[in-house]
């Protein structure tokens, strides 16, 4: 039977369940597609990451006497939409067979079911074997279970995968989680290490030329370009990652430095997203380098645990609760974006040096994400599709499997505490505990009332006084309710005034 293979631009490993047992009269389609880059309008980097990498992946298949169907951005025929393209290449290939691996988005899955009827074809949807749980089994897993935690299902999958546990059942030194170890804010022991950059290919500099004439429009720098976009240059960057940087990974997981993106973070999200690293390699390489000595431990775990937990268990919750978790504000935040999430000019220096980072890499590193960009949109109400839309099209490895769960669950507290057992919600002082932005600010991290203090002190309160109903309970938040009790009424009512003015600043554009 004439079988068309599907490979989506995240689905670029020669591993994935969707190539095997392909055979020579078996065509694949990959596409390049409009529809797709500026439904949300993806981040420059991002764009080109995607075609290029796509084009070197094709490459890559042609080499191996594999038929490719490749549609570029600009052949005349491309109309731009999936589901055309598709249609395109069954009729002219006479294809009586579609095969997929599933994909990562929920309105994609609804799409690819509905060939098996329109275009009149079997379609067969095998599971995506990079996952280390499979959507079913993560289903088992949160059966009857009142909450979802994170800790238990990554306990698990460490002993699924045999990483870092003993002969006897227990777990690597004892313990299964290091995070005590890895809080370790910003010192003068920070030192920026040179990240590789890769040869440009002739593949990515006609990338690079299309991507600039077609998406300058968009939010973020296309150059400096220094993605990996082949896995032999992805495993470099894995390499890198373990000799260099991991080794201070844990210690400093959450610190954040003025003018240093990305600190010892790995940087492989992109990659493990796209394909081109699988994550058990990625893990496997993690757990050799402490068991050579060359890591510590809690460097080691809390780097796998990211990988083999919060990635898997996030992507299980996607899967488990969509469609109606896209639906979810369960704090009923509806405040508009402000335009400094885009580059406008904020006097915020913590705001600005995350967004600046996001705009010129497509990165931030996860405390960015939740305790600068994601904390300051929860403690301001910011409308949370707004929020999420803004997430996914910034960041290089934003996809809606991953990214709706960090952002509505994880740091906007907007699905009222599935991924999240209290909101992450901080004042000014964390942010001077774990950055050196506030020495530079306009605003005073010390103050919480007045017009130059700090708007994240405030706005921290206000949330909340406002979420009391919701929060007052939660053992782990009685304690700031407590404290805001005992403040004098003259001192609550500052605080009040000031979260007011703030809201005011933020929709004058003067924040
Ligand atoms: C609001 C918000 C939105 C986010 N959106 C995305 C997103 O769209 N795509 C994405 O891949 N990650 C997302 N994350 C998770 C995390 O911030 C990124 O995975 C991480 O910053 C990527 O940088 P890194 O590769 O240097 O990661 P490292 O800090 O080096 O961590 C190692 C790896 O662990 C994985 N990982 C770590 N934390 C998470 C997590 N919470 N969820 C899933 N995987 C994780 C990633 O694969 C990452 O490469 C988001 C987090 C927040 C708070
Ligand atoms: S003072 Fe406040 S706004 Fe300024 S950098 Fe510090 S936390 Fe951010």
């Amino acid at each position: 039977m004439k079988t068309l293979r599907l490979i989506f631009w995240d689905q670029l490993s020669l591993s994935i369940s969707s190539l095997k047992d392909i055979g020579p009269h078996d065509t694949i389609l990959m596409c390049e597609l409009r529809d797709e880059v500026t439904r949300i309008k993806h981040h420059p980097k991002k764009i080109a990451l995607w075609f290029a990498a796509m084009r070197h992946f094709a490459q890559e298949l042609k080499n191996q006497d594999i038929n490719v169907h490749y549609v570029e951005f600009t052949d005349s025929f491309n109309t731009h939409s999936l589901t055309q393209e598709v249609r395109r290449a069954v009729h002219s290939l006479s294809i009586k067979k579609i095969i997929v691996t599933e994909p990562g988005e929920y309105h994609f899955q609804k799409t690819i079911k509905s060939w098996e009827k329109s275009l009149d074809v079997d379609l067969e949807i095998r599971i995506d074997n990079r996952f280390l749980c499979e959507i079913d089994e993560f289903k088992k897993w949160a059966y009857l279970k009142k909450e979802l935690r994170m800790e238990y299902f990554y306990r698990n999958m460490r002993k699924k995968y045999n990483i870092l546990m003993e002969p006897n059942g227990q777990p690597t030194g004892g313990l299964w989680n290091y995070d005590k170890e890895n809080r370790k804010p910003p010192s003068s022991d920070i030192m920026p290490v040179q990240r590789i950059s890769h040869k440009k290919s002739d593949i990515l500099k006609n990338v690079l030329t299309l991507v600039r004439h077609n998406f300058d429009h968009h939010f973020g720098d296309l150059d400096p370009f220094y993605y990996a976009i082949t896995r032999d240059q992805a495993m470099m960057e894995l390499d890198h990652f373990i000799d260099r940087l991991l080794p201070c990974f844990g210690d400093y997981q959450d610190a954040m430095v003025k003018g240093n993106a990305y600190l010892y973070h790995s940087l492989l999200s992109s990659y493990i997203n796209i394909g081109l690293l699988l994550p058990l390699e990625v893990c496997q390489k993690a757990e050799l380098a402490y068991r050579k000595g060359k890591v510590s431990l809690n460097s080691a775990e809390g780097f796998i645990r990211q990988i083999l937990g919060w990635r898997e268990f996030i992507r299980g919750i996607y899967w488990l609760k969509m469609p109606e978790y896209g639906e979810l504000n369960a704090l009923e935040a509806k405040h508009p974006l402000p335009n400094f999430y885009w580059g406008e000019k904020t006097h915020m220096s913590c705001m600005e040096e995350a967004i600046s980072h996001t705009k010129v890499h497509a990165y931030s590193h996860h405390i960015q994400r939740l305790m600068v960009t994601g904390n300051f949109a929860l403690l301001a109400g910011l409308d949370v599709k707004e929020v999420q839309e803004w997430y996914l099209a910034v960041y290089s490895d934003a996809y809606e499997w991953v990214e709706m769960p960090n952002t509505l669950g994880m740091s906007l507290f907007g699905d009222g505490g599935i991924v999240a057992s209290k909101p992450y919600a901080a004042s000014g002082q964390y942010i001077k505990k774990m950055s050196n932005f506030c020495k530079q600010c306009y605003y005073d991290v010390k103050n919480m009332t007045g017009p130059k203090a700090c708007p994240f002190n405030a706005l921290y309160w206000n949330f909340l006084q406002h979420h009391r109903e919701s929060f007052a309970k939660n053992p782990r938040l009685s304690f700031m309710y407590a404290t805001w009790d005992k403040f004098e009424t003259s001192k609550k009512e500052a605080i009040t005034a000031r979260a007011s003015n703030i809201f005011k600043e933020m929709e004058e554009g003067n924040l």
